[in-house]
């Protein structure tokens, strides 16, 4: 019955120890890792978080960059005003802008020919106009070498050279004061040699415009200054040759001509336009091929009118676009641009954030730990933004340590639940067993009771009755009854004190005296008792133990105890052995027996409350588990302790430590010195 009991109570203890702290450990760990694996999700999303973040400003700000470059082409295009005008209002890295028929002639600002044929350069070499040109060098007057220049007109083969013969000799007229035949000279030029180029790529016409300004300029500055601003005006608004720099050179010198005089505003636009102008003319030279490659390649494909394409070539990023029957074709500065770009990526990645942002083109290759990766079309297809961590291994690292702290964390929280449930369950437990033992004491105390009360009540009644027939009889009778009493007195007495004890409210008093004595007349109250008339007592207690303070009473309660027991614990005939001796400022009282003796796992428990052993053998002898508890707190009271030494099979011993010093006296008691009682307490 005791053991289902105890059974159900472990059952419903592990149940209870299960839901209390099993689950919760397992939940803690459960959710604590599931929390990290979250949170470091968390960190990765939020470094993914930053560098896609990045990649959209760099977005807007590029998207800024060609955007406003797109409207303004497409607004100049829908309001009917050509946005070959002032080109370099579209973009600060316009390279050239242009405009083309639909089967790819160059339309505007610029041709590719115009049929004026350039002389060659050996034509400089003609050796009729040659000759003259070194005596003009050598410093021959000028009317002589107009005539001179004439002759070389009439004698060359080449329309150019000859052309450029009669402008010199037209220039030499000038030199020597015939205006009117030199001018007239320059109209006849203009008619009949202006379309052609000299081999210096100048058209002649445009020469004898200069020639004819520069000297009204001297005569009538005036007329010269308007001849000279109409001559740029009509230059930049002609188209120039692809190729040739011509038109350039001359609106250079007419700028030059004029600088000296008034519209300095105008000048200087000019001269503006005209630098705009020529390094358009130089760059339409260079990219038309690339142009041409895309519209080779079906890379112009027709589009949508007012849809701009960008596409990226080895030099420019061009932008086209189809509006009616023309194509539109813009060409930004590539390396600038990129270069405005990578700025733009740098500047954005600031070293606070961990990332850093590069611009990767179609053949670069790209790290795998790229964040992310944004592709830069339309403007540059093939191009993209890359953005990365600086130092990837380092943000591993603070991850694995946040990683290991968190889980250090969830790890000791776990095993300090684990922990206290463990202590609880043991506390648990020590109460449980405590409550059995409780138990068990309570049922021990009413049998142990019961037996002598039955005894002197049947030996009494015998009395009565008249049932003892001899004298013998009788005597036996009033024996038993008075060592039942003794006994039962003993155990009351013991209940007592014990309840005393547990209560805290048991003090002894201390007076010197002789142990000696004292444990003798002990052990002789206990001579008549059942437990010690069949054992061998074997008492040796000198007569001149040192003098120490003591509660007769309550050492005789000891004595009586542990003598018991030594009886109770051994079998019949054991011996039983009581001796005294001095040892280090101690009096030692040790009573052995060669009884059944204690397992050693026994020994740390035998003297609390209401503790016996399970050993088998133990639990066949009747006892009620206070009286060892009751010594040690005795003996404690005096400032001593009793200590056990046992082998099972062999016997025990039980020792009685008295201090020859008293203890010290409690405040309301005297010193021992003075012989008088002390009060002590064994808590
Ligand atoms: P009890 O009334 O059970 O004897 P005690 O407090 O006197 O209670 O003793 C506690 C336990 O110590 C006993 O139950 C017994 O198991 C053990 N014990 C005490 N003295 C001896 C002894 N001399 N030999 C063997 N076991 C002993």
């Amino acid at each position: 019955m005791e053991e289902a009991l105890h059974l159900e109570g472990v059952l419903r203890f592990i149940a209870v120890f299960f839901v209390t702290v099993g689950v919760p450990s397992l939940l803690l760990a459960y959710f604590g890792v599931a929390s990290i694996r979250t949170e470091e999700r968390s960190v990765g999303g939020e470094v993914e978080g930053d560098a896609v973040a990045l990649a959209d400003s760099f977005w807007s700000q590029s998207d800024r960059r060609f955007s406003g470059f797109e409207s303004r082409v497409l607004d100049r295009l829908e309001a009917g005003r050509s946005p070959l005008e002032s080109p370099g209002e579209l973009h600060t890295l316009l390279l050239t802008a242009m405009r083309l028929s639909e089967d790819g002639v160059l339309l505007a600002p610029f041709v590719e020919e115009d049929g004026g044929a350039t002389a060659p350069i050996e034509e400089l070499f003609d050796p009729h106009w040659r000759a003259v040109w070194e005596r003009e060098r050598a410093g021959a007057p000028p009317a002589e070498l107009a005539e001179a220049y004439f002759q070389a007109a009439a004698l060359t083969g080449s329309r150019a050279v000859e052309g450029r013969a009669r402008f010199d000799a037209a220039r030499q007229l000038n030199r020597s004061g015939q205006q009117r035949r030199a001018e007239d000279l320059l109209v006849d030029i203009e008619a009949h040699f202006g379309g052609l180029r000299d081999p210096w790529g100048i058209r002649l016409a445009d020469l004898a415009r200069l020639e004819q300004a520069t000297f009204a300029l001297a005569r009538d500055p005036g007329s010269g200054e308007a001849a000279l601003r109409d001559l740029v005006e009509d230059l930049l608004a002609a188209r120039w040759v692809v190729g040739e720099g011509g038109e350039a050179a001359v609106a250079r010198r007419a700028l030059s001509l004029l600088e000296p005089y008034g519209r300095r505003e105008w000048g200087a636009g000019a001269r503006g336009r005209v630098a705009e102008r020529t390094a358009m003319l130089y760059w339409t030279g260079v990219l038309l091929p690339e142009l041409r490659q895309f519209q080779i390649g079906g890379g112009s494909l027709r589009m949508g009118s007012g849809a701009l394409r960008w596409q990226v070539g080895e030099r420019g990023v061009w932008a086209t676009t189809w509006w009616g029957d023309e194509l539109y074709a813009f060409a930004l500065d590539q390396d600038a641009l990129l270069a405005e770009l990578k700025a733009d990526a740098r500047g954005l990645a600031t070293p606070d954030s961990g990332l850093s942002a590069y611009l990767a083109g179609p053949l670069d290759p790209v790290q795998s730990r790229a964040l992310v990766q944004r592709s830069l079309a339309p403007w540059l297809p093939g191009w993209q933004l890359v953005v990365e961590h600086r130092d990837p291994e380092a943000l591993a690292r603070l991850r694995a340590r946040k990683r290991n702290q968190r889980l250090g964390v969830v790890g000791l929280s776990t095993l300090l639940l684990v922990i206290g449930g463990v202590m609880s369950a043991r506390l648990v437990k020590r109460e449980l067993d405590v409550a059995g033992m409780q138990t068990r004491f309570a049922a021990n105390v009413s049998h142990e009771l019961r037996s002598p009360i039955t005894q002197i009540r049947l030996k009494g009644e015998a009395l009565m009755l008249g049932l003892a027939d001899s004298e013998e009889e009788q005597q036996e009778a009033y024996h038993a009854i008075v060592r039942e009493s003794e006994r039962l007195s003993r155990l009351v007495d013991n209940v007592l004190d014990f309840a005393a004890i547990e209560r805290g409210k048991k003090s002894y008093v201390l007076k010197p005296g002789d142990l000696a004595d004292s444990v003798l007349r002990a052990i002789d109250s206990l001579s008549s008792s059942i437990e010690l008339s069949d054992k061998e007592l074997d008492v040796e207690l000198p007569h001149d133990l040192p003098e120490v303070s003591f509660d007769s009473d309550a050492v005789a309660q000891c004595v009586i105890n542990v003598v018991s027991n030594a009886a109770k614990y051994s079998d019949p005939g054991g011996w039983i052995g009581v001796r005294a001796r001095v040892v280090a400022g101690f009096v030692e009282i040790a009573i052995s027996d060669r009884g059944i003796g204690i397992p050693p796992h026994d020994l740390r428990h035998l003297f609390e409350p209401y503790y016996r052993s399970a050993d088998s053998l133990a639990r066949r002898r009747k006892g009620t588990g206070i009286g060892l508890t009751i010594t040690r707190y005795i003996m404690r009271a005096h400032g001593g302790d009793v200590s056990v030494s046992s082998r099972p099979g062999k016997g025990s011993t039980f020792t009685l430590r008295f201090p020859l010093r008293a203890p010290d006296p409690s405040p309301t008691s005297p010193s021992s010195r003075d012989r008088s009682p002390s009060r002590a307490t064994g808590a």
